[in-house]
């Protein structure tokens, strides 16, 4: 099976753009996210417009803010403790990567982690990894949500992750771990991934690294969530970690790149900032 988060989350959103005028009702006003880019990287162009285009279809105010690749660290975090402070401001996303010269744990460090819609501050991290309520980060919450929706049964399942960083790799293994799976992380270190990998009944990639895992390094029925997202050099087109072509007929479900889980980023991204919004509201009625 293929499994494309594309019809997923557009069933998401429209559920999401039903919900909003019942929210304007209640609470007077939408959900309003800002979206920060420093610089003009295509690709994180791309991304801010695919945010904006999302936030529009579903009903939200979004405000993206441009920022030359000059930008200091500390006018960009002058900025954060700006909209930090404003009331009618619910969701903040920096847009990485960031330049060299803009230290990134200190940027998403200082957003208040009540607008952290994209589930980075440490706050909502240590939340998320000792099982508590946080905001989750989007790209994992999707990725529960793809399996969950195509009857994948994660309990008991040996699950491998490849790749460990804090914004897809770690917050992927503990959501599974939460659905009971026993989870291995894998990472550049790892020696023989092959050996770990075929031991996957679940198998998430994260790396960046375009077609690391190749049909010898699954076993028959596995199910591959691909997150990786490269460019091919030579054609330009988007590329993921798995090679999808020769994967594929050994895997009982597999994410395609692109058109797997990243329309289901976005879709968090989206359920995040109503979360935001109405979680504000509702600390405003009780205070
Ligand atoms: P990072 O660069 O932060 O982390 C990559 C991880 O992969 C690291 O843990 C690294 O190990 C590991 N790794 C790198 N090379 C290998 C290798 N050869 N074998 C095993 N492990 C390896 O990336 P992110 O986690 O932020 O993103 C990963 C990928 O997912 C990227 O392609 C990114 O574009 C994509 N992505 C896609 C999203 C979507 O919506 N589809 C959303 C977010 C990310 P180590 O820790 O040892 O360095």
């Amino acid at each position: 099976m293929i499994l494309s988060g594309k019809e997923l989350a557009a069933n998401i959103k429209a559920g999401i753009a039903a919900d909003i005028p019942h929210l304007k009702e209640k609470y007077g006003r939408v959900p309003h996210l800002v979206v920060i880019l420093i610089g003009n990287d295509p690709a994180s162009e791309s991304y801010v417009r695919g945010k904006a285009k999302a936030s529009e279809l579903v009903g939200i105010t979004n405000t993206t803010i441009r920022k030359p690749v000059e930008t200091t660290e500390e006018e960009l975090l002058s900025l954060i403790y700006q909209l930090n402070r404003d009331d009618k401001v619910d969701g903040i996303l920096v847009q990485l990567p960031l330049p060299d010269h803009i230290n990134e744990p200190t940027i998403v460090a200082a957003i208040s982690p009540e607008k952290d819609v994209d589930g980075f501050h440490p706050l909502n991290l240590a939340a998320l990894y000792q099982n508590r309520p946080c905001i989750l980060p989007c790209t994992p919450k999707g990725i529960i949500r793809m399996l969950k929706a195509a009857n994948v049964s994660i309990e008991g399942k040996r699950a491998v992750v490849v790749g460990r960083s804090n914004i897809v790799g770690m917050p992927v293994a503990r959501l599974l771990m939460n659905e009971n799976a026993t989870v291995t992380i894998a990472h550049s270190h790892t020696v023989n991934l092959a050996e770990i990998t075929r031991q996957a009944e679940i198998l998430v990639v994260a790396t960046g690294h375009a077609h690391l895992i190749t049909e010898d390094m699954v076993s028959d029925g596995v199910v591959v969530i691909d997150v990786g997202i490269s460019r091919n050099p030579q054609t330009g087109k988007l590329v993921g970690d798995v090679d999808f072509d020769n994967v594929a007929p050994k895997a009982s479900v597999i994410t395609p790149v692109p058109g797997g889980v990243g329309p289901m980023t976005i879709c968090s991204l989206m359920e995040n900032t109503v979360e935001c919004f109405i979680n504000r509201m509702k600390f405003k009625k009780n205070y």
